[in-house]
Order: structure tokens, then C-alpha cells, then sequence
């Protein structure tokens, strides 16, 4: 079974949306339907609200991407939500897959915790604190952009942490019971999640930094940090974040090796599957949700027990999800 942390489908249905295409989530042409996800075996799917920069009131669009979500999901018959942990059980129970809202960037809330209130009572159970830009919670990833505004995906940004209202955030989150997602932020808004989060953490699509060096991926200390805090981190199939070298569309080879790799820095507990489908280019070897039985299949081969497969692919990520979710 699988679980993955971070699918940006939900965006691209609104995308089309807006240029007057109705796209059902049963089954389309992305790479997340209910078909495909049945055809991989899914335990749960996390399904992001991402609100390009465009919107200049990022908080209607975030509303605008939930209200989607509900009515994609209400045509469903095999997918389910998730608002407490015990619906993981009974939806898994019902044969059907649990669906897990999130976001993919704070700047909905601004500086207004009443918000987050509203965020949780719509059913967002995981918020990844920023995407590529500056917002009132902290800084992006990238220390370092061109005249156009491109980052430099190689400077990391290790200084500018979480401000004041951040840090307030993230012990809101804890109280209320929202995962913490730490892909995106920056290493110092990451070590200062960690200085405060009481509960363990998510960066739900980010790989190991010493396997591919792009700055959306872990340094091993923030690694040994995640385990310490008892989190886990999913990996992401965009090529350029599993490998440096131009081969990274052979996604099965790359998670392995990145799963390698943590796993003997510090352990199997704390790699998941983050796969940002509908995020990243579809042209990889795992092109959609339906083809997870390879990655299972490689996982296999290259010598893991069903233990550990079970656990990179699902149990972990449910691991953490237990510890903050009522
Ligand atoms: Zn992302």
C-alpha cells in the first residue's frame, strides 16, 4: 500500500477549470484519478492547495481550491476523507483510500490565526509553511535569485528563520492537531521547526541533499534532526531533485538510492513517498499514481524486507500523522 505525501492535482483541475474545462477526479488525463490510485494500491493520498503567485488574495484562492477539492472528491466513490486518524481505519475498513487535505504554502493565513481555525474546520490536516516566496511565517529555500527572479536552486538560504508570527503558527498547529511540512522552507526556518514543533514534523517532498544537491533536499544534519524529532521525510520524483547527474527520470533507481542513503544515516523509520505528482514533469519512469507496483517491485530487488517497504511506503508517514492528528 501506498501513502504518498504531496500531489498537486487539485491545481491543475482548477487551472483548467478557469479556461472553462470541467476535469473529474474518477479519472482523467493527469497523473491522480481515483482509477489510477486504485491501480497503485494507495493507502492515502495527500492532496495540496497550491496558490500560484498570481492571486492577490491568495486566502479566496485557497478557499476557491478546497471548495474544488470537495466537489471532485463527493463524485468519488473510493476515496474518502481523513479529519481524525481513526478515519485512516475505517476508510480502510470501507475499501476505500483516504484522502488527506493540505497546502502547499501558509500565505492564505497572513498573520491571522482566526484563519487557521477556518483552514482546520474545512478539513486541512497538513500546511507546508511557504513555497517559493518570502510570506508572514518565513523565507523560501533559495538564498539566492537572478535578475528575473529564478533561484539559483544550488545557494541555500541558512539564516532567515521563522519570524515571531511563524513561530506562534507552528505551536498553533501542534495544539490543533495540523501537520508541519517543512518542504520549501528554509534550512533556518527548518532547524527553528524543529527548535519548536512539540510534535514530530513532515517535509513531504524532499529527498537527501547529499545524494542530489539541489536546496529542496535535506543536508544530512537536518536529517539527523528529523529523526530526532521523530518525523519523516517523502521523497520527490522531480528529476532535478533525485539526481544531478541527467539521468533522474529513472525515478525507481533514485528513490532507491535515496531511500539507501537515509536509511544508513538514520534509519528506515524516516523516509516516506512524496512523489508531487501534477507538480512535476510527468515525463519519469513513474509517470503517474498508477505505476507505485514498480517502486515496490525495485524496493524488493534491491534487498529491502517487507518491513521496510511497508514502512517507506505507508507506515511511516502514518506514523507521524498519528502523533499530531485528534
Ligand atoms: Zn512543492
Amino acid at each position: 500500500m501506498i501513502f504518498d505525501l504531496h500531489c498537486d492535482t487539485i491545481w491543475k483541475i482548477s487551472e483548467r477549470e478557469e479556461k472553462g474545462e470541467y476535469v473529474s477526479l474518477v479519472s482523467n488525463d493527469l497523473c491522480v484519478d481515483q482509477e489510477k490510485l486504485l491501480n497503485g494500491n494507495f493507502f492515502a493520498m495527500c492532496f495540496a492547495i497550491y496558490i500560484p503567485n498570481k492571486y492577490e488574495n491568495p486566502f479566496e484562492r485557497c478557499v476557491h481550491g478546497i471548495d474544488v477539492y470537495y466537489d471532485r472528491l463527493a463524485k468519488c466513490d473510493k476515496i474518502a476523507p481523513v479529519l481524525s486518524f481513526s478515519d485512516f481505519e475505517k476508510n480502510r475498513e470501507l475499501g476505500k483510500i483516504s484522502s488527506v487535505l493540505t497546502m502547499e504554502d501558509g500565505c492564505p493565513i497572513g498573520k491571522d490565526l482566526s484563519k487557521l481555525d477556518y483552514l482546520y474546520d474545512r478539513g486541512v490536516r497538513m500546511i507546508c509553511l511557504l513555497h517559493n516566496l518570502v510570506n508572514e511565517i518565513g523565507y523560501p529555500n533559495y538564498g539566492k535569485y537572478n535578475e528575473k527572479g529564478v533561484p539559483d536552486y544550488v545557494t541555500p538560504n541558512p539564516n532567515q528563520g521563522l519570524t515571531d508570527f511563524g513561530v506562534q503558527l507552528v505551536q498553533a498547529m501542534n495544539e490543533k492537531g495540523i501537520v508541519i511540512d517543512v518542504s520549501h522552507l528554509s534550512d533556518g526556518g527548518f532547524y527553528d521547526v524543529i527548535k519548536y514543533s512539540k510534535k514530530p514534523i513532515m517535509a513531504s517532498h524532499s529527498n537527501a541533499r547529499a545524494v542530489c544537491g539541489s536546496i529542496r533536499n535535506l543536508t544530512d544534519d537536518m536529517l539527523y534532526k528529523l529523526a530526532d524529532n521523530g518525523g519523516a521525510t517523502g521523497m520527490n520524483y522531480a528529476k532535478g531533485f533525485m539526481s544531478s547527474k541527467g539521468d533522474g527520470d529513472q525515478t525507481v533507481k533514485w528513490v532507491i538510492e535515496h531511500v539507501k542513503y537515509i536509511k544508513n544515516l538514520i534509519g528506515i523509520d524516516h523516509v516516506a513517498l512524496g512523489s508531487d505528482f501534477d507538480g512535476v514533469s510527468p515525463d519519469i519512469e513513474l509517470s503517474d499514481a498508477s505505476k507505485m507496483g514498480l517502486l515496490v517491485k525495485g524496493l524488493d530487488r534491491a534487498g529491502f524486507t517487507t518491513t521496510e517497504i511497508e514502512k517507506v511506503c505507508y507506515k511511516n508517514a502514518l506514523r507521524v500523522f498519528k502523533a499530531n492528528l485528534k
